[in-house]
């Protein structure tokens, strides 16, 4: 059968992805990357699938790790990033690191010795002519300033972003609730809450001053010069605030006005931190107001000395950056297609996943429901418990919209643990005949859910190859 093209807008590593899923079931691509007729602030070759700044595709372990179970998986799907990752892998311990310029070659070659793949160096600078009728648009977080502002204006302004403002993000498991404490402030339900929304971390005057002088010496990343300077909309990283005067934040996200600590023998709090339900399985909490350019293991050390947190495990750790993505769930529907113009699906790090993987990852998907609709097919999503079905699911619906008519709190995010439906049975027996407790007990969790998804995403495949026979 002689299909339309699909055009894919951008050859990074979702545009790559998603071209070489297409052209693998048998349908034309047209492939429009705008280097190097049009640079961006960071990518520094015409190769296609540039990595812009680190070599690493973080862990490979496919047994207790979320992204190495994603690269597995992706293995499976037949993907040309991965595969071309492990052809031109570095040493790096348990990651799976590569020679940059080999693997971006190898994607390169790959992609234009394909038959079915045209690759055309030009920017794509509005939207889509009406006749191209199934596009992917992948052109990552520096997405050409006019290609913005055409999505923006199809979308609404609020829609697309211009820059993460990320608060970190808490695995609710990891909170000592003999700490904290459930409550809205003034137990206020709000138009989507119960009056009990938000995990309340109590300090008293003395922890606070030591909070407040730790974000101030704490080491801090700059700004890349071409990043500009995001001080917008109320989202002033928490450092600068506490810069600004001892008592801002007890005056601002800090506040501890309206709250009660219910634990017997503490006294009324002189700070709080809040934390709010930030995915709908309610696995994962983000610390409201703290976004930060403070670096890695400075917000792991200062963070975990507010009381009730000195166990967090961070899903994601804050920070604000240069980054153009869509207010995905409410925009795209479960085939990452806009629900306001169908033909156009969103693929990559514009659809507010974050990194290498997931974005390719991302494109993936969108490659393979675009080539099911250009030969009249519709491609079931992977299930929720497969890591790409739990990535899919963040973008498209997991995400939950707000529970006190804030900002909208979607940010971009790597793949974790905490997006996936949490495992309801019980785990297995270790060696010892023994139900796992402990760090074991968590090891074994994290098992469980790796296994729950490579079982799940092959059943997935069979029954896609099914319908397709
Ligand atoms: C400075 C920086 C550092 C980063 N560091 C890391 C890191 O260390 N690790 C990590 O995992 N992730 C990192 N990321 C995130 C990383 O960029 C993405 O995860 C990943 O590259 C996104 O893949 P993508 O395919 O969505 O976008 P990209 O890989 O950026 O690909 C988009 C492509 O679209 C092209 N394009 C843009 N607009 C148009 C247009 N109008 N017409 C035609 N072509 C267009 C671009 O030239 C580019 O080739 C970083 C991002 C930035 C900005």
């Amino acid at each position: 059968m002689k299909t339309n093209p699909i055009h894919i807008i951008g050859g990074g590593l979702a545009g790559c992805e998603a071209a070489w899923q297409i052209a693998a079931h048998g349908v034309r691509v047209i492939l429009h990357e705008m280097r190097p007729q049009r640079a961006t602030a960071a990518h520094k070759t015409e190769s296609l699938a540039e990595l812009v700044c680190s070599n690493s595709f973080r862990s490979d372990d496919h047994e207790h790790n979320a992204v190495g179970l994603l690269h597995e998986e992706m293995r499976r799907l037949n993907s040309l990033i991965v595969r071309a990752a492990d052809a031109n892998q570095v040493p790096a311990g348990g990651a799976l690191a590569v020679d940059r310029d080999g693997f971006a070659a190898a994607v390169t070659e790959a992609i234009s010795a394909h038959p079915l793949i045209e690759v055309r160096r030009q920017e794509i600078a509005a939207l889509p002519p009406d006749d191209w009728n199934s596009v992917i648009v992948a052109t990552g977080p520096l997405t050409s300033p006019a290609l913005a502002e055409a999505i923006s204006t199809l979308t609404g302004e609020d829609a697309l972003a211009f820059f993460d403002a990320i608060a970190p993000i808490v695995h609710r498991d990891s909170i000592d609730m003999t700490v904290a404490w459930f409550q809205s402030r003034y137990d206020k339900a709000g138009p989507g809450g119960s009056g009990v929304d938000y995990i309340n971390c109590p300090l008293t005057r003395e922890q606070y001053e030591a909070f407040v002088d730790a974000l101030v010496a704490g080491d801090k990343t700059a700004f890349n010069e071409w990043e500009g300077t995001p001080y917008f909309d109320g989202c002033l990283p928490i450092e600068v605030m506490a810069e600004r005067g001892r008592e801002t934040l007890r005056h601002g996200p800090m506040k501890p006005f309206g709250l009660t600590n219910p634990h017997p023998g503490t006294s009324k709090a002189y700070a709080v931190v809040q934390l709010r339900q930030d995915n709908k399985l309610g696995t994962l909490f983000n610390m409201v107001g703290f976004q930060t350019k403070l670096k890695h293991g400075e917000q792991t050390r200062i963070f975990r000395s507010i009381p009730g947190l000195e166990r967090a495990e961070f899903a994601r750790l804050g920070g604000l950056h240069r980054n153009t993505f869509l207010n995905s769930p409410k925009l795209l529907d479960a085939m990452l297609r806009l629900k306001a113009m169908p033909r156009l699906r969103f693929a990559g790090q514009i659809t507010g996943c974050e990194g290498y993987v997931e974005s390719a990852a991302v494109g993936l998907m969108a490659g393979r429901f675009a080539a099911a609709e250009g030969q009249g097919e519709m491609l079931a999503p992977p299930p929720p418990t497969t890591a790409h079905g739990a990535l899919l699911n963040h973008i498209t619906g997991g995400h939950i919209e707000t529970i006190d008519a804030g900002p909208r709190s979607y940010q971009p995010m790597n793949v974790n643990f905490g997006l996936f439906p949490p495992f309801d049975r019980a785990l297995p027996l270790d060696e010892n005949g023994k139900r796992p407790r402990g760090p074991a007990k968590a090891l074994a969790r994290k098992r469980a859910l790796c296994h729950r998804a490579l079982d799940d995403l092959e059943e997935w495949i069979g029954a896609v190859r099914m319908a397709a026979e």
